[in-house]
């Protein structure tokens, strides 16, 4: 059973990013210092959300992009209706549908930073906040070594190209083969319904801005202790990523859970899903391993920081929010 470290977010921060200028002069201590509220220009309310998690040697941040409600009726396999029925259940349901949060994950040894995912950079929903995250830490698009792209949704790339540029311009860039392959093909493209059409255009903008892109076949280590996990069926090339150290591990997973209907049922998608048959097919049998194994998941629309595990509960799958600051 993988165990949460303890650490406060502020003692992973460089001294240097606790004065007034990113905190407002807000006093950190205790409690108080478990997540950064970065006050913006833009609007006095407005935060930037930070969470951190150690996994052996490495450190792990949440972050995220923002947040865009998805209509109830995006969710085949239920009625819009049911879909709704069950946000209330949770006291979660908005006016105009299901809240998808974007988290991205950026994973440290000290030595270099992976970035799993990018964000839909504005392209959908209130987004494009993920450069402001990276300036929380301290840290700019240039200096993260290398980006995992889970699949080529818009929601999961976008932050590559965002204005037409590489805005990573240091990183290796590591996608499946299958995603790179499906998501380029002209015939695919012109058979696409009307709301997959941005992530077809996006993907071939990110192959030709990305002259480093590493097509990943199959399951492989990128470094040492942070290996792809073969997670097809929500896309043909969906894939996680697992870290693992000191007897520790977290599995991003990426869009094998949704909020709402997620654990609890395979038999409901999301419409971006062109082969329900797959994407049911993965999530019948990662649920219960993830269950069995006590696997500590992140994933990318669950509430932030979107960490949490499957918990098999009298034979009902169910989604718990891990307690990603406070244990030993
Ligand atoms: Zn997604």
């Amino acid at each position: 059973m993988p165990q949460l470290s303890r650490r406060a977010f502020a003692a992973a921060l460089p001294l240097g990013l606790l004065g007034g200028s990113l905190l407002g002069g807000a006093t950190i201590e205790g409690a108080s210092a478990l997540a950064a509220t970065q006050v913006t220009a833009k609007s006095p309310v407005s935060v930037t959300p930070l969470a951190q998690i150690r996994i052996g040697r490495f450190t792990v941040t949440a972050l995220t992009d923002g947040y865009a409600d998805m209509p109830y009726d995006y969710f085949p396999g239920r009625t819009g209706a049911e879909v709704e029925q069950a946000a209330i259940s949770q006291f979660t349901a908005r006016q105009t549908g299901v809240r998808f949060l974007f988290n991205q994950y950026l994973v440290e040894d000290g030595e270099r930073r992976i970035l799993i995912d990018v964000g839909a950079a504005g392209s959908i929903g209130q987004t494009g906040q993920l450069p402001d995250a990276l300036n929380a830490l301290g840290l700019r698009r240039d200096q993260i070594d290398a980006v995992i792209v889970t699949h080529m949704h818009q929601d999961h790339m976008g932050g590559l190209i965002l204005g037409g540029k590489n805005n990573f311009p240091k990183a290796e860039l590591y996608i499946d083969r299958r995603d790179v392959t499906h998501w380029t093909d002209p015939a695919k493209r012109s058979g696409a319904p009307d709301y997959l059409q941005t992530s077809f255009k996006m993907a071939e903008e990110v192959v030709r801005l990305y002259p480093k892109l590493q097509a990943i076949d199959g399951e492989r280590e990128i470094v040492p202790g942070v290996s792809i996990v073969d997670l097809t069926g929500h896309t043909p090339g969906h894939i996680g990523v697992r870290v693992e150290d000191g007897g520790q591990s977290l599995i991003m997973v990426s869009d094998m859970i949704f909020p709402v209907v997620h654990p609890g049922a395979t038999d409901v998608f999301f419409l971006f899903e062109q082969d329900p048959t797959a994407a049911k097919a993965m999530r019948d049998r990662f649920f219960p391993r993830a269950a069995s194994e006590g696997a500590l998941i992140a994933a990318t629309h669950m509430p932030f920081p979107g960490l949490g595990h499957i918990v098999a509960d009298r034979g009902q799958m169910r989604w718990e929010v891990a307690d990603w600051a406070l244990q030993d």
